[in-house]
């Protein structure tokens, strides 16, 4: 069975027309699902029953059913595991800083980048999400939300999986959202994540969306970057740069680099000067956040010491970065990666090794 959130606007007004449903009924269910964040059919009060009752009969409400929920010690995330109706597993954070309430989602059940680092790559391939199973993990925080006189205020696509390799998808998830006549969130406050998949930066640069870019970048030179993230044999540096820079000249944004910083790895003066040289003229911000071990990696997170260094070589050499403080690390947000909420930008912030 489809869920109701695969269908684009217009999906659904051909739907209810092949149901000799009045045109104004699509609008009526539109705005009860993603302004009024009804959760099932019989919440979409300004329908007749009988719809509601063949819409029920035909779609899926809830893909997701949560296995798992943590919070962290301080309150201040939450994550949930959920299982999607054929047992595959995928995860979804909401982290709460100051007046951010940010949801981290999936586009993916596991990856297939295999980042030698990273918990979801370890776990290898399982499948796409639909757009609609991207967009329920939103929905289900969204109405939480606004139980509790809340609301969202930013959306990052850096939950488990390569949303670049699942580009459609995403892209209806992120047109379903931005929608004006129903969820209406602003593309500026959602930010994609992705490995590095040069045509896919380019497809994206050519869509002139709104949406903020991030790169996971790791290290600024090929040998350790393929070491750390294989796609980079396809897609070495070089070319990543000249997708990037034709972003940043097409869009006129500003990119992210990500950096997990990996003692005695990417920490080293080399790796900022390298980056610096990659980086030069180009309009970007550097996220630097602590390493989070996983089971199939050795690696630890750099010491504080050496995270204030590699920021110091980077500003000396003109490039913003940020060091950015894991948060949630004692429920294991983030798909054991990325609870990489942003502190206040420029002030540091400490860096413990995992406490675990
Ligand atoms: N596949 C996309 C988005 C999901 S991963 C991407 O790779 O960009 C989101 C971010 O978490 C990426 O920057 C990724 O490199 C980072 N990450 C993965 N594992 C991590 C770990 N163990 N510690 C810190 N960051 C990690
Ligand atoms: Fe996939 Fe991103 Fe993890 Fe790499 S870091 S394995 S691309 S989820």
């Amino acid at each position: 069975m489809r869920s109701i959130y695969d269908l684009s606007f217009n999906q659904l007004e051909a739907q209810l027309a092949a149901w000799d449903q009045p045109r104004y009924r699509a609008l009526q269910v539109w705005q009860s699902l993603y302004h009024d964040l009804a959760a099932a059919p019989e919440a979409i009060t300004t329908i007749p029953t009988r719809l509601r009752q063949r819409l029920a009969a035909e779609y899926r409400f809830a893909s997701l059913s949560r296995l798992v929920e943590a919070a962290s010690s301080d309150g201040q995330t939450r994550k949930y595991l959920f299982a999607l109706p054929d047992q595959h597993q995928i995860e979804a954070v909401l982290m709460g800083y100051a007046r951010r309430r940010t949801t981290c989602i999936s586009t993916q059940a596991g990856c297939a980048m295999g980042c030698v680092f990273c918990a979801t790559g370890q776990m290898g391939f399982r499948r796409h999400l639909s757009a609609g199973e991207i967009v329920e993990q939103v929905l289900v925080f969204a109405r939480e939300l606004k139980h509790a006189g809340d609301r969202l205020t930013n959306i990052v696509v850096m939950g488990m999986g390569e949303p670049f390799h699942n580009y459609e998808a995403t892209m209806a998830a992120v047109d379903l959202l931005n929608d004006p006549r129903g969820f209406n969130f602003g593309a500026r406050r959602i930010t994609i994540s992705t490995v590095g998949l040069v045509p896919m930066i380019d497809r994206f640069a050519a869509e002139k969306r709104q949406v903020n870019l991030a790169v996971s970048l790791h290290a600024a030179t090929d040998e350790l970057r393929s070491e750390l993230l294989p796609i980079n044999k396809k897609y070495p540096l070089a070319p990543l740069f000249g997708a990037v820079r034709r972003y940043a000249g097409a869009t006129r944004r500003r990119v992210t680099f990500e950096w997990a910083l990996i003692q005695g790895q990417n920490d080293t003066p080399q790796q900022a000067r390298a980056l610096a040289t990659l980086a030069a003229g180009l309009p970007c911000h550097v996220n630097v956040i602590p390493l989070n071990p996983t089971r199939d990696y050795t690696g630890q997170a750099a010491t504080r010491e050496r995270a204030a260094a590699f920021q110091a070589a980077l500003a000396e050499r003109g490039i913003p970065c940020t060091i950015r403080v894991r948060r949630g690390l004692d429920i294991n947000a983030g798909c054991g990666q990325l609870a990489t909420e942003a502190s206040h930008p420029g002030k540091r912030l400490p860096i413990r090794n995992d406490p675990r």
